[in-house]
């Protein structure tokens, strides 16, 4: 299973410890290309920012704590699609 599909619109996480759908915290890795725009002065901030690559290395629920009950399901969208309950 690859943790960073949760994140995907047609999947979601869940918590099979308390049904919970909503509340993760995940530890992700990420890569991103940033414009970065700096005055004369040396003073700069990011101006854009395209995301390279992101891995989720661990998926937590945020209401029991339990990390080993998350998984990916699908979204109810992505399920009425080709298999209506
Ligand atoms: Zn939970």
């Amino acid at each position: 299973m690859d943790l960073a599909d949760g994140m995907r619109p047609d999947k979601r996480f869940r918590c099979d410890a308390c049904g919970n759908l909503t509340r993760f915290d995940l530890e992700v890795v990420e890569r991103a290309r940033r414009f970065w725009h700096a005055e004369l002065s040396g003073e700069g901030r990011v101006e854009g920012e395209e995301l390279v690559s992101q891995e989720v290395i661990d998926a937590v629920c945020h209401w029991c704590g339990t990390g080993e009950a998350v998984r990916v399901v699908d979204a109810p969208g992505a399920v009425e699609a080709t298999q209506p309950e």
